[in-house]
């Protein structure tokens, strides 16, 4: 593929942000025409970077580097991993949508149910569309968990993990770190979602700004906080962490009340994604001031 033009940082961040206030896909499908999001974050992340290597030793072998999975799906292309850049986005919860749920005591909210499909639908046609347009202006782009080989497997770590893990992207493009319940708190709080593509582009990496993987949730700061544990109703949070199982247990009941509640075909949770010190921001001061100063702190230690 010839590049026809060189992409910028700013250019892949005006083409997610004009996605978002242009795009049919931006609606959670009510007959208010509420979009479903208003604004996002963008980070980036060298393919070379050895953090794609820890994950395989943390997550399991089964997850892709950037290299692997561009390689497979762009053969002719033939780029090595210092010519790859992941960019990652996160979509943050809008106020609306976040209030709503903080009401919910067992099952999502209507607006929560129709973010985690209509929401989801946007953020699959967000990815396309980067894809599309850094081909057309000449690089070779995939997005992993659009590619037909993506998929969930059983670990013995995690009760089960996946071969592209869109918060680990986000963590490695320097968006955030992970809580007490898996989620990523990121500078717009935990409530969010994140999209990812791989592409064959030069873009200068984002710092990442953390001392370590949990650096910004309260309970791996100063052992305070555990919020997420009191607010999640099948008991998947406790101070050992997130219970995978369990918590896709309760999804899949979620749909039966979404259907039955909403009347659409939808499911969802993120009751600890709310009313917890997380929801929108980083809740670990020091942490959070330090990223408002622009401080970097040493480099982290492997994850462990
Ligand atoms: S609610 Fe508290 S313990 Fe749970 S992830 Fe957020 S900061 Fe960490
Ligand atoms: S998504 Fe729901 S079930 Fe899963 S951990 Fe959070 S609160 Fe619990």
């Amino acid at each position: 593929m010839k590049n026809s033009a060189t992409v910028s940082a700013d250019w892949i961040k005006a083409l997610v942000r004009d996605f978002i206030l242009t795009s049919p896909y931006n609606t959670m499908n009510t007959t208010t025409e509420e979009p479903a999001w208003d604004d996002a974050l963008v980070g980036f992340a060298s393919g070379g970077d050895q953090i794609w290597q820890q994950y395989k030793e943390y997550v399991g072998p089964f997850h892709w580097t950037p290299w692997e999975v561009f390689n497979q799906h762009c053969p002719g292309e033939s780029a090595g991993a210092e010519e790859l850049s992941v960019i990652s986005w996160v979509l943050p919860q809008r106020e609306a949508v976040r209030k709503a749920n903080r009401r919910a005591k067992r099952y999502p909210s209507e607006e929560w149910a129709r973010i985690r499909v209509y929401g989801e639908e946007f953020n699959a046609a967000l990815r396309r569309h980067v894809v599309n347009s850094l081909k057309q202006v000449g690089h070779a782009a995939i997005a992993p968990m659009l590619v037909s080989n993506w998929t969930i497997v059983k670990s013995e770590r995690f009760s089960y993990a996946s071969s592209w893990s869109e918060r680990h992207a986000a963590h490695a493009a320097g968006l955030g770190t992970f809580g007490l319940c898996d989620g990523l708190i990121t500078a717009r709080g935990k409530a969010m979602r994140v999209g990812s593509v791989v592409s064959k582009i030069s873009i200068t990496p984002t710092p990442r700004p953390y001392s370590n993987h949990r650096a910004y949730c309260l309970f791996f700061a100063d052992g305070t906080c555990g919020k997420c544990i009191d607010r999640c109703p099948a008991r998947a949070i406790t101070k050992t962490g997130h219970d995978k199982e369990k918590c896709r247990q309760h999804l899949a009941r979620s749909r039966e009340y979404v259907k039955k509640s909403y009347k659409f075909e939808g499911y969802g949770c993120g009751l600890c994604q709310v009313g917890v010190p997380c929801e929108a921001g980083i809740p670990v001061k020091a942490a959070r001031e330090a990223l408002e100063r622009g401080v970097l702190p040493p480099p982290p230690p492997p994850l462990a």
